[in-house]
């Protein structure tokens, strides 16, 4: 398969989808992106490499840091993460403060806000330097030691961040986030704030293609059972209340954020990641979920 013929007309097919979305403003520094930028990188498990567009270009990754956090947790404490957070899709947006009432504090699943912010707590109790811990992670999976937290948007994330310390203290008033409230926010605003290129995140999301097995330094990162729930989770959950709809499209599990960018894999196979930073109406990008339901299409290949 000429994985990089297949992008390349794909990306020369939906560059003309400028336009149609919108850049995340909510967060000041996102909102400054120029909108008009678009890239895909493949990589394979047998070691091919295939990029196209802005594909080198690094990006602020926001939730789909909340797949690496997790995968930090589950391997410290399995199961027990289960007792904290959910795992079903909420069908409500990735920062609704409604379910969380009624459900007494427990958020939903782990990729929407609440979840990943109890996640978040749960690093911090496990760490002593959390956020030294989650770069040093996210360095080793993708074999580049030079990802860093772009400081500027990690500052405008936590200067604009009412909403998730509302998320927090609701939780905490359920006695379900153990650590500071304020000292949890700065901590996953750092994470989202994590700059990769599609061509490092591609190189990260191997290891789930690979169930569990990191094939760049052989290191088992999680277990088979493991890397198969944190799949079955993005599948239903990766794309807030528009995943039933990318697993209908796209059929891949995978992960957004709102920085634009779309990791995906295809287990025993690939993985890809897509950034371009309009978003559509539920906070995925416009253009990378148009590109991974057209991968799939034309390689005639998806879990399904
Ligand atoms: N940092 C963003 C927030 O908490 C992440 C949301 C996203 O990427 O979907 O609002």
């Amino acid at each position: 398969m000429d994985y990089g013929k297949v992008i390349q007309n794909i990306y020369e097919d939906l560059k003309s989808c400028w336009g149609k979305g919108k850049v995340a403003d909510y967060i000041p520094a996102l909102a400054k992106v120029d909108p008009r930028q678009y890239g895909i990188a493949i990589e394979t498990l047998d070691g091919q490499s295939f990029q196209v567009g802005d594909a080198e270009v690094c990006f602020s990754i926001q939730s789909i840091s909340k797949v690496f956090s997790l995968a930090m947790v589950t391997r410290h404490m399995g199961d027990q993460i289960w007792k904290y957070v959910g795992r079903e899709p909420s069908g409500n947006p990735f920062n609704s403060l409604v379910q969380l009432e009624y459900e007494q504090g427990i958020p939903r699943n782990p990729f929407i806000n609440a979840g990943a912010l109890v996640v978040t707590d749960r690093l911090m109790t496990l760490y002593d330097h959390p956020k030294d811990a989650i770069l040093e992670f996210v360095r080793s999976i993708c074999g580049n030691d030079d990802i860093y937290y772009d400081k500027n948007i990690a500052r405008s994330e936590r200067t604009h961040a009412d909403r998730n310390m509302a998320l927090g203290y609701l939780m905490k008033s359920f006695g379900n986030m153990e650590n500071d409230i304020e000292a949890v926010i700065d901590v996953y605003c750092h994470q989202c704030a994590i700059a990769m290129s599609c061509r490092d995140l591609s190189k990260a999301f191997l290891f789930l293609a690979n169930h569990g097995l990191n094939p760049i330094n052989q290191e088992q990162i999680l277990s088979v059972s493991q890397a198969k729930r944190l799949g079955a989770l993005m599948l239903t959950c990766g794309f807030y209340d528009e995943s039933g709809d990318f697993a209908f499209r796209a059929g891949l599990p995978g992960k957004s954020g709102v920085g634009g960018g779309v990791a995906a894999y295809i287990p025993g196979n690939l993985a890809i990641t897509v950034w371009s930073p309009e978003l559509n109406r539920h906070g995925n990008s416009y253009i990378g979920m148009e590109t991974l339901e057209h991968f799939t299409t034309d390689i005639s290949n998806s879990i399904f």
